[in-house]
């Protein structure tokens, strides 16, 4: 991804520099050559060149990018899960992928963690973005993802004669899933995204407290990434599987719903970042109705709403590490609405702004792998900068409405927001 040349000066903004202190009043960003060399108050910044572009924030907030740490550009809005698989070929699929990760990008966030791809396409589309063919959020690529034979990813029926392949690597045993992993390393990937346990979505025979793989299973998968440097995450609801994923050495945990004492001490020994990836649960339960979800799954998200509120308390209150992302890509969930994450921790969950902008910023930038280079606003980072007009640590929300939006910035050039159209 090409950044910026010469200098810019982001200035008459209020700085929230990712790292959760306080916010600095009348700050200002210098940036040279696509990379940040201050972000502090404004009176102690080195002066510019009469030559360096100006970006005046109007009296607003001046923030790091913000990090979708559990994106999926893949699933195309769908109000059944079936279509996922079957509805469009991997043509269009592609397509659709590039447009949502434009559309991210536009939403203010600057960087991605893929949650689990159909076919092979967040890999060829991160390419894609760092290559500028299109715009979107820096991705970390996943594939398709691991979950084990009959469980929550392995919906079509036998009779149907049509596999999972589009979207799930489906394994029965060790040997299967080390052969399922070193797939993805040939195709790519850098996370290999697994099912240990069932969801409130698939009630009869892989609800939340089932689960999809056995320790094994995911003993192996773990055993094989690492071998080849990538890392491993997995959809993990039931307490049993939280607890398989961390003593199998997950590198990070989704959703982390039933936490226990246990859990929690197995999760900070090894500072594993978890990502909730909650506000998926309230939207199924205030819209469920309208897509015609059966009353048992909404009773189900309830469950895992409350639940996965209540570790993420405990997670952060013991000083574990919380990404947020949200499983966008649904129909009562749609793409766009990213940021509705980061209101909901604050409105619903009881982080403070501040806590939340940490999580979606500073600890995302960590799970991407990439906390040296991007994620807060310091001396020798890429400029990845969010500048929004107004006070976002009073109001969290306005953050959901990008036409609020000053600048999102890429290295230092301007990719979205009002000021690209002037
Ligand atoms: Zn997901």
């Amino acid at each position: 991804m090409k950044t910026a040349t010469g200098e810019a000066l982001i200035h008459h903004g209020t700085l929230v520099d990712g790292n959760g202190g306080p916010p600095v009043s009348d700050a200002a960003v210098v940036v040279r050559e696509g990379r940040i060399v201050f972000a502090g108050p404004a009176a102690h910044a080195p002066p510019v060149g009469a030559t360096a572009a100006r970006l005046d924030a109007r009296g607003g907030t001046i923030l790091p990018g913000l990090v979708e740490a559990h994106f999926h550009p893949t699933y195309f809005n769908v109000a059944a899960l079936e279509d996922l698989d079957i509805k469009y070929p991997v043509e269009y699929v592609t397509l659709l992928a590039a447009a949502n990760a434009k559309l991210a990008l536009e939403c203010g966030y600057t960087a991605a963690r893929s949650g689990g791809s159909l076919f092979n396409i967040d890999v060829w589309l991160k390419k894609a973005i760092e290559e500028d063919l299109v715009p979107g959020p820096r991705l970390a690529a996943s594939g398709r993802e691991i979950c084990g034979v009959g469980g929550l990813m392995d919906w079509n029926p036998d009779y149907r004669r049509i596999g999972m392949e589009g979207l799930v690597l489906l394994v029965n045993g060790p040997d299967e899933a080390r052969s399922a992993v070193r797939k993805l390393v040939k195709d790519g990937v850098e996370w290999v995204k697994t099912y240990p346990t069932g969801d409130a979505a698939s009630p009869d025979v892989n609800d939340h407290h089932t689960l999809c793989m056995t320790f094994d299973e995911m003993h192996a998968v773990v055993a094989t990434a690492h071998n080849h440097k990538l890392k491993v995450t997995g959809h993990c609801r039931a307490t049993a599987g939280i607890k398989n994923a961390l003593r199998a050495g997950y590198d990070t945990i989704e959703h982390g719903t039933f936490m226990d004492a246990e859990a929690l001490d197995l999760l900070l020994a090894r500072d594993v970042p978890c990502v909730p990836a909650l506000y998926f649960e309230l939207a199924s339960v205030e819209r469920g109705p309208e897509f015609r979800l059966p009353p048992r799954v909404i009773d189900g998200h309830k469950e895992t709403l409350e639940a996965g509120a209540e570790s993420a308390r405990m997670i952060l209150k013991a000083g574990g590490r919380i990404g947020l992302g949200g499983d966008y890509g649904f129909a009562w969930n749609p793409h766009g609405d990213y940021a509705r994450e980061i209101s909901f921790f604050v409105k619903y969950v009881g982080f403070t702004p501040l806590e939340a902008l940490t999580c979606a910023t500073r600890t995302g930038a960590e799970i991407l792998g990439r906390g040296h280079e991007i994620g807060t606003l310091e001396a020798g980072k890429l400029a990845d900068v969010l500048v929004v007009d107004g006070d976002v640590v009073a109001d969290v929300s306005l953050l959901e409405d990008r036409r609020q939006f000053v600048a999102v910035m890429q290295g230092g050039v301007v990719k979205a927001g009002q000021a690209l159209s002037r």
